[in-house]
């Protein structure tokens, strides 16, 4: 006997943060490895989910297109600055820039909440085990949100420099973030992520010197990985070289 899947509920009042819960109920933490039954087989079924996928970013970049908005799809590793990066763009941008926001999140809403501003439309999608975003849950999310007028449509991907790479959601502009605490090569470890961005932004720069961190090899990693991309270095604490980030969103309208 099945039992009905019955929808998640939020731990805590969802305030005015939409949650858009696209977990799977029947899913269950992983385990280690190690206790996998005997007899069991691994499927790949990556190739037609794959497709799938396409075929419902196209959708949605025709959503976009007839709504006169422009999607930015934010990848990186965990940690790397996503959210504050988000939260200071917000807070130069809106209200004078109509902007909405979707964050991803395996469990919590808390970068919802965290970007939470007068005017800007904020949805958290809890994806449950799924480590990356996909078409088909940007498609709800925009559903639930009221998106007239918006002119930038911000989604903040779960961080995972790997599989976010593989899944086109239909954005305009794919922005890679990797930080100035994470490794100078991190650009040459993951490439799809980054040969696939519009724009990389390294981040943290304020504490590049405190971290050892050497700006000139991560310049030359992220040139050798992402030739085609427009390159930012900022501190979204500090605001140094916020101004050329800005500006290259103002340019997207
Ligand atoms: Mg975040
Ligand atoms: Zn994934």
């Amino acid at each position: 006997m099945t039992p009905t899947p019955q929808p998640h509920s939020s731990p805590t009042p969802a305030d005015d943060v939409v949650i858009v819960d696209v977990r799977d109920p029947s899913d269950t933490l992983p385990t280690p490895p190690g206790d996998a039954l005997p007899g069991t087989r691994t499927i790949t079924l990556e190739t037609r989910l794959l497709d799938e996928n396409d075929r419902r970013a196209a959708a949605n970049r025709a959503d976009f297109a007839a709504r006169g908005l422009r999607a930015l799809n934010f990848v990186s590793s965990p940690g790397a600055g996503k959210t504050t990066l988000l939260g200071r763009t917000l807070d130069a941008l809106a209200p004078a820039l109509r902007c909405a926001v979707l964050v991803g999140d395996l469990e919590t809403a808390n970068d919802a909440r965290r970007l939470r501003r007068p005017g800007v439309p904020v949805a958290q999608i809890t994806t449950g085990g799924c480590c990356h975003l996909d078409a088909a849950m940007i498609a709800r999310a925009t559903a639930a949100l009221p998106l007239d007028g918006t002119q930038l449509l911000f989604i903040e991907n779960v961080g995972n420099l790997v599989c976010p790479a593989s899944f086109d959601l239909g954005e305009n502009r794919r922005i890679t973030l990797v930080s100035c605490t994470e490794g100078e090569d991190k650009p040459l470890k993951y490439p799809p992520m980054f040969s696939s961005a519009h724009a990389v932004v390294l981040t943290k720069i304020d504490v590049a010197d405190a971290m050892g961190f050497d700006r000139t090899l991560a310049r030359d990693a992220i040139r050798r990985a992402a030739p085609q991309a427009t390159v930012f270095e900022l501190s979204a604490k500090t605001g140094e070289g916020l101004d050329a980030w800005l500006d290259y969103l103002r340019a997207l309208l």
